[in-house]
Protein backbone atom coordinates (compact mmCIF):
# COMPACT_ATOMS: atom_id res chain seq x y z
CA UNK A 1 0.00 0.00 0.00
CA UNK A 2 2.96 2.47 0.87
CA UNK A 3 4.58 1.56 -2.21
CA UNK A 4 1.64 1.56 -4.45
CA UNK A 5 0.58 5.38 -2.84
CA UNK A 6 4.46 6.74 -3.34
CA UNK A 7 4.58 5.07 -7.37
CA UNK A 8 1.37 7.74 -7.06
CA UNK A 9 2.82 10.56 -5.71
CA UNK A 10 0.82 10.06 -2.29
CA UNK A 11 2.30 9.53 1.31
CA UNK A 12 0.41 6.69 3.01
CA UNK A 13 0.63 6.32 6.39
CA UNK A 14 -0.73 3.53 8.78
CA UNK A 15 -3.34 4.78 11.50
CA UNK A 16 -5.25 2.97 13.88
CA UNK A 17 -8.60 2.88 14.01
CA UNK A 18 -8.71 2.24 17.77
CA UNK A 19 -6.80 4.97 19.38
CA UNK A 20 -7.00 6.57 16.32
CA UNK A 21 -2.80 7.70 16.04
CA UNK A 22 -0.35 7.45 12.69
CA UNK A 23 2.83 5.30 13.20
CA UNK A 24 6.28 5.06 11.45
CA UNK A 25 7.20 2.52 10.05
CA UNK A 26 4.25 0.24 9.05
CA UNK A 27 3.61 -2.92 11.42
CA UNK A 28 1.14 -5.14 12.35
CA UNK A 29 -0.21 -4.18 15.41
CA UNK A 30 -0.29 -0.54 16.22
CA UNK A 31 2.59 0.13 18.39
CA UNK A 32 0.31 2.57 20.95
CA UNK A 33 -2.00 0.08 21.76
CA UNK A 34 -1.64 -3.10 20.17
CA UNK A 35 -5.03 -2.91 18.11
CA UNK A 36 -4.92 -5.06 14.87
CA UNK A 37 -7.56 -2.37 13.52
CA UNK A 38 -5.66 -0.86 11.16
CA UNK A 39 -6.44 1.23 8.31
CA UNK A 40 -4.11 3.61 5.46
CA UNK A 41 -4.58 7.21 5.03
CA UNK A 42 -3.10 9.85 2.76
CA UNK A 43 -0.99 12.31 4.48
CA UNK A 44 -0.88 16.02 3.66
CA UNK A 45 2.79 15.30 2.53
CA UNK A 46 4.07 18.27 5.39
CA UNK A 47 6.15 18.13 8.55
CA UNK A 48 8.94 19.65 9.97
CA UNK A 49 12.21 18.61 10.99
CA UNK A 50 13.11 16.76 14.79
CA UNK A 51 16.98 16.35 14.18
CA UNK A 52 18.74 16.05 11.31
CA UNK A 53 22.83 14.63 10.68
CA UNK A 54 25.54 14.82 8.24
CA UNK A 55 26.92 11.64 6.32
CA UNK A 56 29.83 11.36 5.25
CA UNK A 57 30.31 7.54 4.73
CA UNK A 58 28.13 5.43 2.78
CA UNK A 59 27.65 2.34 1.02
CA UNK A 60 26.01 0.74 -1.97
CA UNK A 61 24.32 3.14 -4.10
CA UNK A 62 24.63 6.31 -1.78
CA UNK A 63 28.52 6.43 -1.66
CA UNK A 64 28.85 8.99 -4.70
CA UNK A 65 26.18 10.62 -2.72
CA UNK A 66 28.21 12.00 0.47
CA UNK A 67 27.99 13.85 1.86
CA UNK A 68 24.22 14.03 2.64
CA UNK A 69 21.71 15.00 4.90
CA UNK A 70 19.61 12.31 7.05
CA UNK A 71 16.86 13.58 9.07
CA UNK A 72 13.70 12.80 11.44
CA UNK A 73 10.57 14.59 10.63
CA UNK A 74 7.62 15.08 12.55
CA UNK A 75 5.08 14.31 10.28
CA UNK A 76 1.99 16.75 10.08
CA UNK A 77 -0.52 13.54 11.16
CA UNK A 78 2.03 12.10 13.86
CA UNK A 79 5.25 10.33 14.59
CA UNK A 80 8.45 10.53 13.14
CA UNK A 81 9.80 9.59 9.84
CA UNK A 82 13.40 9.06 8.61
CA UNK A 83 14.22 10.33 5.53
CA UNK A 84 17.11 12.06 3.29
CA UNK A 85 16.54 15.72 3.23
CA UNK A 86 16.70 17.24 -0.23
CA UNK A 87 17.54 21.27 -0.98
CA UNK A 88 19.68 21.39 2.14
CA UNK A 89 23.59 22.80 1.79
CA UNK A 90 26.04 19.17 3.61
CA UNK A 91 28.31 21.44 3.65
CA UNK A 92 26.38 24.45 5.90
CA UNK A 93 24.85 22.04 8.67
CA UNK A 94 24.31 25.73 10.42
CA UNK A 95 22.17 26.47 7.83
CA UNK A 96 19.87 23.82 8.28
CA UNK A 97 17.11 24.64 11.25
CA UNK A 98 15.16 21.94 13.78
CA UNK A 99 11.72 22.17 13.44
CA UNK A 100 11.44 24.02 9.63
CA UNK A 101 8.87 22.94 7.39
CA UNK A 102 9.63 20.28 4.99
CA UNK A 103 7.38 18.56 2.16
CA UNK A 104 7.25 15.17 1.28
CA UNK A 105 8.35 14.41 -3.05
CA UNK A 106 9.38 11.22 -4.63
CA UNK A 107 11.99 10.07 -6.62
CA UNK A 108 11.42 7.39 -9.40
CA UNK A 109 14.01 5.26 -8.72
CA UNK A 110 12.43 2.31 -10.98
CA UNK A 111 9.97 1.54 -13.33
CA UNK A 112 7.96 0.16 -10.33
CA UNK A 113 9.68 2.31 -7.03
CA UNK A 114 9.44 5.82 -6.06
CA UNK A 115 11.64 6.69 -3.10
CA UNK A 116 9.71 9.48 -0.96
CA UNK A 117 12.38 12.40 -0.20
CA UNK A 118 11.62 15.42 2.14
CA UNK A 119 12.53 19.18 0.90
CA UNK A 120 12.47 22.62 3.44
CA UNK A 121 10.28 24.60 2.50
CA UNK A 122 9.58 28.47 3.11
CA UNK A 123 7.13 29.47 5.19
ZN1 LIG B 1 -3.81 2.17 18.42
Amino acid sequence: MFWEGAKAGKLMLPRCTTCNRVHWYPRLLCPFCHSRELEWIEAKGEGRIHTFAVQHRAFGGWTDEVPFVTAYIDLHEGDRMFTVLRGVDPTKPESIRIGAKVRVEFEQASDEVSIPFWRVVEE
